[in-house]
């Protein structure tokens, strides 16, 4: 442990404290921030931000894009108009950052927990159809959980760490059971499965561009999807549901104020001008961990291609608990930053009675997985 340490502040070229993952600013940000300062559109308004959408839109490869303030509203905004309500069955992971529980929750959905694959961390199709097998039944409107009665309204896979999940067999077996797919990409912005990017496998999908992300808006999310009526939608349901006129404050919904503000745009947009040169230097990182945990009884997470991964956050595996807390806690306090993977979501007090399956391979990783110092360094 005494030489990780030391190997990280080697590869940092510090002698103090390396963080988790901070953000690099080595293109256009600032001098996008003054043009909008100058321009007195700081605001929701502004060319920013129709700018980043449109580029990010023709980067992902889908037909549009929405600009929003966070990932957490993202995805909210996503599985609403991917038609969740309240009282639906919405299935997605436990191994996750609690947003994604969360969004589901804000529409007053309940998630339902399946287990995750152990090399992608990510949903496993093989629970998907094990639960499915069990639980589901078609009927006329859609797909019901003949157990509870309620509707199973979309499902919700997650990339940990931007480690694609298999999202093509997903893809299959949630079409056979026609439940919408509802990507959340918030940790997987530039990752690919079949020359696709996440986030372009769904029917409506949502990322994160917050400061510990690959690409950062100091707080962004967007939403995207390959039918354009679905992110319209999504534009008019984040700018109030305002119906455009002139003068007349008209909304014809319920709406919520999640624009992505033109500040923050620029800063969106300049990132990802730089995303190929970010990724660039943390490929670089992680061969340098490849090589150090070659001759080290730890164990550095692969994914399955790593061609096809954005880099996002570095891991290891630890052999059990006690080793884990050891590693922690060592790391830690020779102020290099270390954190544990999640808390299963159904460990929350929010979600503690929702229904989950075995959740072996999700009980498995959360004792051992522990993410690493992952900047890049431009
Ligand atoms: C970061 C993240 C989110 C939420 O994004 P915010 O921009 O922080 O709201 C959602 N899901 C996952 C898996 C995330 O990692």
């Amino acid at each position: 442990m005494k030489n990780f340490t030391s190997f990280v502040k080697e590869l940092y070229e510090t002698r103090e404290f390396v963080p988790l993952h901070s953000p690099v600013f080595v293109g256009n940000e600032k001098a996008y921030l003054n043009e909008a300062i100058d321009s007195t559109f700081v605001s929701s308004v502004g060319p920013f931000v129709d700018l980043f959408e449109e580029k990010s839109a023709n980067f992902l490869g889908v037909t549009k894009s929405v600009a929003v303030i966070n990932g957490t509203s993202a995805l909210q905004l996503a599985l609403r108009i991917s038609g969740v309500q309240a009282n639906d069955e919405v299935l997605t992971q436990s191994l996750s950052f609690v947003a994604t529980a969360n969004a589901i929750n804000y529409l007053g959905a309940v998630p339902v927990f399946i287990d995750v694959d152990l090399d992608t961390m990510s949903l496993s199709p093989e629970h998907l159809r094990n639960f499915l097998n069990e639980y589901a039944e078609i009927r006329q409107g859609g797909c019901y959980n003949k157990k509870t009665g309620n509707k199973i309204a979309a499902c919700v896979p997650m990339h940990t760490f931007g480690m694609m999940c298999r999202i093509e067999e997903i893809l299959d077996l949630c079409n056979e059971w026609t439940i919408p797919i509802v990507e959340d990409a918030a940790e997987a912005f530039g990752s690919q499965s079949n020359n696709k990017y996440a986030g372009s496998f769904g029917l409506i999908n949502a990322f994160s561009f917050n400061g510990n992300k690959i690409i950062t808006a100091g707080g962004g999310g967007l939403v995207c999807s390959n039918i354009a009526s679905l992110a319209n939608q999504a534009k008019h349901l984040s700018t109030t549901a305002k119906v455009k006129h002139s003068w007349e404050f008209f909304h014809d919904s319920l709406g919520y104020n999640f624009r992505m503000p033109n500040v923050n745009a620029c800063i969106a947009l300049a990132q990802l001008e730089s995303f190929s040169s970010i990724v660039e230097s943390k490929k670089e990182i992680f061969i340098k961990y490849q090589k150090f945990f070659d001759s080290s009884s730890i164990k550095l997470i692969n994914p399955i291609d790593s061609n096809l991964w954005n880099h996002w956050l570095f891991s290891v595996c630890l052999d059990n608990r006690e080793e884990r807390d050891e590693f922690l806690k060592y790391t830690n306090e020779n102020s290099v930053m270390t954190r544990p993977i999640w808390n299963l979501l159904f460990k929350l007090p929010m979600y503690e009675n929702c229904f989950r399956d075995d959740q072996k391979n999700s009980l498995y990783l959360e004792e051992r997985i522990v993410n690493i110092p992952s900047s890049a360094r431009l």
